[in-house]
């Protein structure tokens, strides 16, 4: 089998340990071996982006359009092939797999567009002849850390807009999707990127992700993942005086009022509480339900949820793929019994034996549950969704905004009064009208507020914010 190697200073590098990529819907399935970096390939990568900021940082925009737009166009004509892969190494099915690859292709040609687009202004000073410039920069070398759960899109989103504004790049993917990254790095290699502008250094956390947070050679960390890492990553960065971004955790509130379209709402809770097999961080993990619609709504989820087939990413009938590893069935399996402890019915979420060997489990629903409870505090990052009842819509509101994360929020109601105030008042960066709280357009900013993220917005014209800084220049003409 061969093994995948790192992309260091435009070199594929290989490394003496090497990890396992395993097909999560079939244990026996190994997609490929992949070199696993120690420190000083991460620092080899750090020093490579260092020495190609300069004449990358000030590249024509049309030599970085043509790159980015390229490797869209080559992502896009990809897609099932790269489909495969995603579904493979991560087991969401394919067509949301193929989704996913299509939405990576796009964002690369969104960022191709923006490299144009930077921009300035020129300003009247308040002295007399003296004008002001304010223009916008790359900022340096960007260390990328990105979690599993969309391995082709995350990377996409940072590396595109990073490129775009005359950033060089060192990434390192989540340990257990390597495949999709490394395919972006090849795709980017081939395409004429000069050497070092993108390194791939695939790894551990502990190891790469350490290195990069750590280093003195690196000016900004994107960090994508859990809110345990976030923090200390954001810490760290803190420290050391880096700029930062960090999207990590939510519990996402999916509102459904008296009034609500019962299908409409039925249908969007299920795409948002357990598509991609829940693991989306702006999955609709709280459903609040007003009193009125509490019984039929939860008949008829039930029974949906229940007719979902669960099944191998590959396989054309499945609806559901297998939750990503082990680890994570366990704690899947973990919150059910402490939802079930605290008290909640749960439906659903038995572990299922398939033909093939994995880590399946039904889509599961935790009704009759307090806002306090554990399982309406903490991400559980599955197919695990837990319904509270509320009064009316101000209790609704009360609960949805209960909570340490603010990422994304639905409602389900006809009534434009409430979606307004909703609009108006849910504590999230993202709101969701009569659809799921997950899924989301690439032209638009997307990020939370509260324990959901820190700093500047990801994805759309707000990437900026990010990947450059803001020069003022006085010129005073004499
Ligand atoms: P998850 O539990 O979903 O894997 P993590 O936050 O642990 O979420 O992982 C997200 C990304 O952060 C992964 O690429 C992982 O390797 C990386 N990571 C984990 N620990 C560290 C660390 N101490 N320093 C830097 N990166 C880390």
């Amino acid at each position: 089998m061969t093994t995948y190697q790192h992309l260091v200073g435009g070199e594929w590098v290989s490394s003496s340990r090497t990890s396992q990529n395993v097909n999560p819907s079939d244990t026996n399935d190994i997609v490929g071996d992949f070199a696993e970096a120690d420190g000083e390939i991460a620092h080899a990568a750090i020093q490579a982006a260092r020495d190609a900021f300069p004449a990358w940082s000030r590249s024509s925009p049309q030599q970085r359009f043509d790159v980015l737009d390229a490797a869209g166009n080559t992502i896009l004509a990809r897609k099932e092939e790269l489909g495969m892969l995603l579904a493979r190494e991560e087991g969401k099915i394919l067509p949301e797999a193929i989704g996913e690859v299509v939405r990576a292709g796009q964002i690369f040609k969104f960022f191709a567009a923006e490299a144009l687009r930077v921009g300035g202004e020129i300003v009247p000073s308040v002295r007399p002849g003296m004008t002001v410039e304010v223009t916008r920069e790359a900022v340096g070398v960007i260390g990328m850390i990105t979690p599993w759960n969309f391995p082709i899109a995350i990377p996409a989103w940072k590396i595109a807009p990073a490129l775009a504004f005359g950033n060089t790049v060192v990434l390192k993917p989540a340990e257990l999707v390597p495949g999709c990254a490394w395919e972006i790095a090849k795709i980017l290699h081939e395409g004429k990127l000069p050497p070092g502008v993108f390194n791939l250094v695939m790894g551990k956390g502990s190891v790469v992700g350490e290195t990069l947070v750590s280093s003195k050679h690196v000016d900004a960390i994107s960090f994508t993942g859990s809110v345990k890492t976030g923090r200390a990553i954001g810490a760290r960065c803190f420290e050391s005086g880096k700029k930062f971004q960090l999207e990590m955790g939510g519990k996402n509130p999916m509102v459904v009022l008296d009034d609500a379209d019962l299908d409409n709402a039925i249908a969007s809770t299920l795409n948002g509480s357990f598509f991609s097999t829940g693991q989306r961080c702006t999955a609709s993990s709280r459903l609040i339900v007003t009193a009125g619609i509490y019984d039929k709504f939860i008949e008829g989820l039930i029974a949906q949820m229940r007719a979902l087939r669960v099944g191998h990413a590959l396989e054309k009938s499945s609806q559901m793929g297998p939750v990503v590893d082990k680890r994570q069935l366990d704690q899947n399996q973990m919150y059910l019994q402490i939802a079930k402890d605290d008290g909640a019915q749960i439906f659903g979420g038995e572990l299922l034996d398939l033909p093939t060997p994995g880590f399946y489990m039904a889509p599961a629903l935790a009704v009759d549950t307090n806002n306090a409870m554990r399982i309406n505090r903490e991400e559980v990052f599955g197919p695990v969704a837990s319904v509270v009842k509320a009064a009316n819509y101000e209790e609704a509101l009360a609960l949805a905004n209960d909570t340490e994360f603010g990422l994304s929020a639905g409602i389900c109601t006809t009534s434009l009064k409430y979606a307004a105030h909703f609009k108006r008042n849910a504590e999230a960066g993202m709101i969701m009208v009569n659809a799921p709280t997950a899924g989301v357009d690439y032209h638009v900013p997307f990020g939370g507020r509260k324990g959901s993220s820190y700093g500047p917005r990801e994805q759309g014209s707000y990437a900026r914010e990010f990947y450059t800084t803001v020069k003022t220049t006085y010129i005073n003409p004499l």
